[in-house]
Parts: structure tokens; sequence; C-alpha cells
């Protein structure tokens, strides 16, 4: 067996009118990630660290911010289409474990249907997808409600 263990983060601005999108599920809020897609920021986070587990770049480079084919895709798509990627390499994804650091509102409530969404896309059950929440205690940007941020660690695996 060969295993690759990657890292991923990322962070986007919060700004009123924007929906905010996390694990793919549209969260009750004031103010949305700005970005060129959907902005999930646990996703971007989750293809970074699947990117990297294979030492293939990561999301800017493969999905460029200015390509109009990009713009407002859901993130999960673009989840969907590096695994592909991985599959046709010969991986599966053992686990993958993300926190989130948001200071509203809580996510715990969501976390089942994050996984719902990540789980078939992912081609991992839903207990090898850890998801954590944490605020900033109220400092810096993602502690002034400015910014949401997402780490991700994944194992991926083949019979290689
Ligand atoms: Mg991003």
């Amino acid at each position: 067996m060969s295993f690759k263990v990657g890292i991923g983060y990322d962070l986007h601005r919060l700004v009123p009118g924007r929906p905010l999108i996390i694990g793919g599920v549209k969260l009750p809020a004031d103010a949305g990630c700005l970005a060129h897609s959907d902005g999930d920021v646990l996703v971007h986070s989750m293809i970074d660290a699947l990117l990297g587990a294979r030492g293939e770049g990561d999301i800017g480079q493969r999905f460029p911010d200015d390509a109009p084919a990009f713009k407002g895709i859901s993130s999960l798509e673009l989840l969907r289409r590096v695994m592909k990627e991985i599959k046709e390499a010969g991986f599966r994804v053992v686990n993958t474990d993300s926190v989130i650091i948001l200071e509203k509102p809580k996510l715990a409530p969501y976390f089942e249907a994050m996984k719902a969404n990540l789980a078939p896309i992912l081609e991992a059950s839903p207990n090898r997808i850890g998801l954590k929440a944490k605020t900033a205690e109220g400092t810096g940007e993602v502690g002034s409600g400015l910014a949401v941020a997402a780490w991700t660690v994944v194992l991926v695996e083949a019979e290689i």
C-alpha cells in the first residue's frame, strides 16, 4: 500500500449580500464569502489537501479565479473533478479531518448535512469525515466576523 497525506487551508472575506455556503450547506447568516466560485471555504481546503497529497499544486492553479467557467460554480463540483483524478490515479480517501474557524452561526447542527453532501463525492463514509468548528474568540479578522477560515488534512491510499 502507498499512503499520502495532504494539508489544505483557505480563508474568505465575509461580505453582506452573499450566501454563506459551507460543506455545500447554505447557512443562515448576514454575510457570505466573497469569491469567484460559491466560496465554500471548507471544500476549498479539502481540494487543496487532496491536490497536495499527490503533489498536484493548489486550487488556484487548477481552477483560476479569473476563468469565466468557474464563476459562481458549486465548489462541490470542483471537489468532484479533483476526486475523479484521485480515483483515476488509483487512490481512495482513507479519511479527512477539518477545522472551520468562524464566529457565527454555530456549525455543529449542520455537520450531518455537510457530511451527506461530502461523503458520496469523497466516497468515504461519514465517520471518515471529521468536521470541527472553532471561533477565534473575538480576535483578529475572523473573530470580528470579517472572514472565515478552514484547515483540512487528508490521507489517501493506493495499492501500489
Ligand atoms: Mg477559497
